[in-house]
C-alpha cells in the first residue's frame, strides 16, 4: 500500500528558502578556551571571560594565522528547506552532519522553486567568474510558464504512478531537481566558515568566490545566525579578508 494522494494535489511555489536554528553551543568564548589550553593547560575554562578585550585578540590571531581547530568546538544545527538543486551543491561540504527527508519512505510534497522576479536570469563572464543580470520581462515570464507547467506534468506523472501501486522510490525518479527537500545540517564554526567563504559573493574576500544563487541564500541566512551567536570570531573572519582557517 502506498500512502494516500489526492490526484488533484495542488502543486505549490515557492521562492525562498527555510533556515532555522535549531540549536547551538556555539560562542566566542569556545575558541578562547580551546585555545587557551595549549598555554593554560587544564585552567585554561576559568579564564573564559576573564578579559574579553584579550580574548578578540587571541581570535584576530587564530584567524590570520589560520590555527583551525579552536573554532571546531563551536556547532550548530539548522533545519533548511531548499530545492534538491541546492543540496546536491551544499552536499559536497563534507564536513558537516546531514539527516534529509526520505523520498522512499515518504511521499514528497508537491512545493517546487521557481527564481523570484529579483533573481537575475542572465548569465555573462567567464567560467569561474560569472556576472547576473536582469532578464526582460519576456525572459521572466517564459521561464516562470515553462518552469511551472513542467513541474505540474512532472508531479502529475508521480501521482499517477504512485495511485498505480508503483514503489515512491520508483515514481520519484520522474520528478525534477526544483523540488524542495528538508534537512537537518550540523557544523561546527570552521567548516561553517569555509562554507560561506565559498557559498557567498563578496568582492572584498581575498578569494572571491561566484556561487549559484540559491544556496548564497541559504549561506546569508547561516551567516546571518552565526553572527550573532559569534561576533567577535565573525567579524575577525571578515577582517581575514574571509578566508576560512
Ligand atoms: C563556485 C563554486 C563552483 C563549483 N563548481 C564545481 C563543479 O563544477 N564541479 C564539482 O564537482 N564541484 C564544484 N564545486 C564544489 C567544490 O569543488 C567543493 O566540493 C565544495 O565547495 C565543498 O568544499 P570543500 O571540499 O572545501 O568542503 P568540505 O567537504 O566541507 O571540506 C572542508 C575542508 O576539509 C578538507 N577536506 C575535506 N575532505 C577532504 C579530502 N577528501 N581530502 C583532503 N582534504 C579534505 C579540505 O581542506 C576542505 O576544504 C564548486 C564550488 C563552488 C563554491
Amino acid at each position: 500500500m502506498v500512502d494516500p494522494v489526492a490526484p488533484t494535489a495542488e502543486v505549490k511555489f515557492r521562492s525562498d528558502i527555510t533556515v532555522e536554528l535549531v540549536k547551538a553551543t556555539a560562542a566566542d568564548s569556545d575558541v578562547a578556551f580551546a585555545a587557551r589550553v595549549s598555554t593554560a593547560g587544564e585552567r585554561s575554562l576559568d579564564s573564559v571571560d576573564a578579559d574579553p578585550a584579550s580574548a578578540a585578540g587571541l581570535i584576530r590571531y587564530l584567524m590570520r594565522e589560520r590555527h583551525g581547530s579552536p573554532f571546531e568546538h563551536s556547532v550548530m544545527t539548522f533545519y533548511v528547506q531548499a530545492p534538491i538543486f541546492v543540496w546536491r551543491e551544499h552536499m559536497r561540504h563534507r564536513v558537516a552532519s546531514y539527516n534529509e527527508e526520505s523520498g522512499r519512505y515518504r511521499v514528497l510534497d508537491p512545493v517546487f522553486y521557481v527564481p523570484g522576479v529579483d533573481r537575475r536570469l542572465v548569465q555573462q563572464g567567464k567560467p569561474g567568474a560569472y556576472e547576473f543580470v536582469e532578464g526582460t520581462r519576456e525572459q521572466y515570464e517564459l521561464t516562470n510558464a515553462a518552469m511551472r507547467e513542467s513541474v505540474t506534468q512532472a508531479y502529475g506523472a508521480y501521482v499517477r504512478m504512485l495511485d498505480a501501486g508503483v514503489a515512491r522510490e520508483v515514481a520519484r525518479m520522474v520528478l525534477p531537481v526544483s523540488i524542495y527537500s528538508s534537512a537537518y545540517v550540523t557544523m561546527n564554526a570552521r567548516a561553517l566558515m569555509n562554507f560561506l567563504s565559498l557559498r557567498r559573493k563578496d568582492d572584498d574576500s581575498t578569494f572571491p568566490s561566484y556561487p549559484q544563487r540559491e544556496i548564497e541564500m541559504v549561506a546569508e541566512r547561516y551567516e546571518e545566525e552565526w553572527s550573532r551567536l559569534m561576533p567577535l570570531t565573525h567579524a575577525a573572519f571578515v577582517a581575514a579578508g574571509r578566508v576560512s582557517p
